[in-house]
């Protein structure tokens, strides 16, 4: 095969068995790679009751048949799996070097169930896949784990592994790549579960190109945009997605509010994060390289090192917990790496108790003597240690935001804004919330949302409608929120990466030379020898997407989960109803266009079958219904693991 390496590694850790197969050209061209090969995994062998905490979960990794390949930006891996976090899909985007060396390795996807009789990790070369024994491993941080392992098998290799998070099946522990970047929605926590403390890839294979001078052209093309393009040299090499404090209004104290570029404190502004930067990094072949690397200037971890602090780090666990020191935060960001949690969840369940103490919901006794109260960073950063070890009130907090919220009572419940178990804050009704309640992972903001408006690419829509790929009526936000969609789908499946600033740019190869998708449709053609077109590749973005919705309305999921959160201080009731029903009206719209069923919000099985999904639609249909979705199947808090290292 050409850009695919064609092997699939298929391990059962319950026999500690390793299988090698081989990727079919029938599956690699419908569903591409990355996102898309996980997708059609989960569904094929995840059943409906699963929990996700248990061997029958299944956990995959897949690169993308860019990645690998001197095309910038495509060392980019999925991670995905049955989320213990939301209990629906999980999948994460990270970056780093795993998925160029995972393809150097001859590797297109490793997908894993079972769970192993003692601590092992998995270890890939392009002749084999062995397990080994990794108690020595266990109760450690991901630093030092990818540290003992690169020892082990050499500099070139690259490391997925967890922390003690995981270990301690924290609901939004993250598989941690190459120490910086995070696989998020639980994926750490399966690991956990399955005993499986690492993966580690090492090879020197070529990935094959069908048409290898096409594709330097088509390559080199891109790689000219990025060294021209004003945005991408000034703002997203410059300050990555720091760039977003002073332009994509920050949340504040639980989302209260969502901070104007005025009332951003000027301490964590883009430009401040410059006083502790002491170089700047990248993933594999990319050159915007739109991480900071950073010292850490003083308190108790001065001096330490970190990397790839995001806006999001920034925002979940400073300002809308309240915290507004940049020391404290990149504390916090390092031991969201060091124990494998991803700083999110993790913010925003923090943001909830701390909304909750203030509002006198959450008790000083309840907390184990812990203050809360906002501007409190210390007691903040202690309950960041207490999460990841399950320790006192920690180890409700390692619940995550919505088990927590159900543990504290309906009370609680009211300031917990969620959309199937993941938070980005209460948008109004409108596109951004629109876009928060489709995504098939849960609210997040790489799977539409951002995009959405086209506020990164303001020359964007314009153009669009120039070459006819959007309809001329700026006002349809229905369609934006589905090529939105269709664009982070097929970015996340070729494996390339959706940029510091989310821009279509970089998400889309080629973007700005040629109709949407025609790039990409080249590039692929060029790498791989098969016939894409626009067409094509619009059709596999759908049938990713509707297979994903498929899974999860096996799990579930109605359009009844489609809905969006509301503050109820801001919104009496009458304005909550006017609220939900803008937003039903653009659901209703949404679904008739994605041939989803507009009462039920669940893919027809005449679009399935459309989209040469004939089979996963019966299955769909013929096996409900499905018990409603209320969350991830909770356990009782004395049944999960806890201790290690203290970071
Ligand atoms: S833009 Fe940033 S996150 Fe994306 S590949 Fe480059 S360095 Fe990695």
């Amino acid at each position: 095969m050409h850009g695919w390496t064609g092997r699939i590694l298929d391990i059962d850790l319950s026999t500690m068995t390793v299988r090698t197969g081989e990727l079919s050209r029938e599956l690699a061209i419908a569903f591409l790679g990355g996102r898309g090969l996980n997708s059609k995994a989960l569904f094929d062998r995840v059943s409906p009751g699963t929990d996700p905490l248990s061997p029958e979960n299944v956990y995959c990794i897949a690169p993308g048949p860019l990645s690998g390949t001197i095309l910038g930006m495509t060392s980019r891996m999925e991670v995905s799996t049955l989320s213990p976090y939301s209990g629906i899909l999980g999948d994460g985007n990270a970056g780093e070097r795993f998925a160029t060396v995972m393809k150097r390795a001859r590797a297109d996807q490793i997908i894993i169930t079972g769970r192993a009789p003692k601590p092992c990790y998995l270890l890939v070369t392009p002749e084999n896949a062995e397990l080994h024994d990794a108690s020595h491993l266990w109760g450690k941080g991901a630093w030092e784990t990818t540290d003992l392992l690169l020892a082990r098998h050499g500099q070139k290799a690259s490391v997925a592994c967890i922390g003690q998070a995981g270990e301690n099946l924290v609901r939004f522990a993250s598989t941690i790549v190459d120490k910086y970047a995070s696989a998020a929605r639980g994926s750490g926590a399966v690991l956990g579960s399955k005993n499986l403390k690492a993966v580690v890839v090492v090879g020197n294979h070529t990935v094959s190109l069908a048409d290898p001078e096409t594709f330097r052209e088509l390559a080199a093309l891109d790689r000219e945009f990025f060294a021209r393009d004003e945005f991408q040299r000034n703002v997203a090499a410059k300050y990555g997605s720091h760039h977003g404090m002073s332009d994509w209004r920050p949340g504040f104290r639980n989302y209260t509010k969502y901070l104007e570029p005025g009332e951003v404190p000027p301490q964590l502004r883009p430009e401040a994060w410059k006083k502790y930067e002491i170089g700047r990094t990248g993933c594999g072949n990319c050159s915007v390289r739109c991480k900071n690397v950073y010292e850490i200037p003083d308190g108790p971890r001065k001096g330490e090192h970190g990397e790839a602090l995001e806006y999001e780090s920034i925002f979940c666990m400073g300002t809308n917990c309240g915290v507004c020191d940049p020391v404290a935060i990149m504390e916090m960001s390092n031991l969201g790496d060091i124990y494998g949690l991803d700083v999110i969840p993790l913010g925003n369940t923090i943001a909830l108790a701390k909304d909750l103490f203030a509002r006198g919901i959450l008790t000083r006794e309840q907390t184990g003597g812990l203050d809360l109260s906002w501007e409190n960073a210390a007691d903040q950063i202690e309950l960041v240690h207490l999460t990841a070890l399950r320790e006192g009130f920690g180890n409700i907090l390692a619940e995550g935001m919505l088990s927590m919220g159900k543990i504290l009572g309906p009370e609680a419940m009211q300031y917990c804004y969620h959309v199937k178990g993941l938070s980005r804050g209460p948008y109004p009704a409108g596109l951004f919330a629109l876009a928060h309640a489709t995504s098939t992972r849960g609210a997040d903001h790489l799977r539409g949302r951002s995009w959405a408006y086209g506020e990164n690419d303001p020359d964007l829509y314009p153009w669009l409608q120039a070459s006819g790929t959007m309809h001329a009526d700026m006002d349809d936000p229905v369609q934006a929120v589905i090529l939105s969609e269709r664009v982070c789908t097929l970015a996340d499946s070729v494996g390339r990466c959706k940029g510091a600033v989310n821009s279509w740019a970089n998400a889309l190869p080629l973007a700005f030379k040629h109709p949407l998708f025609e790039g990409l449709a080249r590039l692929l053609s060029a790498a791989t020898g098969e016939t894409f077109s626009e067409k094509s590749l619009v059709d596999a973005a759908d049938r990713i997407y509707t297979l994903e919705k498929a899974f999860n309305a096996r799990r579930g999921i109605t359009s009844a989960h489609d809905s969006i959160p509301l503050n109820p201080d801001h919104h009496g009731p009458e304005e909550m109803e006017k609220e939900r029903a803008r937003h039903r009206d653009l659901l209703r719209r949404y679904y008739a266009l994605q041939g989803q069923d507009t009462q039920t919000g669940i893919p027809t099985r005449e679009r399935m079958e459309e989209l040469g999904l004939g089979s996963e639609g019966s299955r769909l249909h013929d096996e409900g219904p499905y018990p409603e979705w209320t969350g991830p199947p909770p356990w009782p808090l004395h049944a999960y693991p806890h201790g290690g290292q203290r970071a």
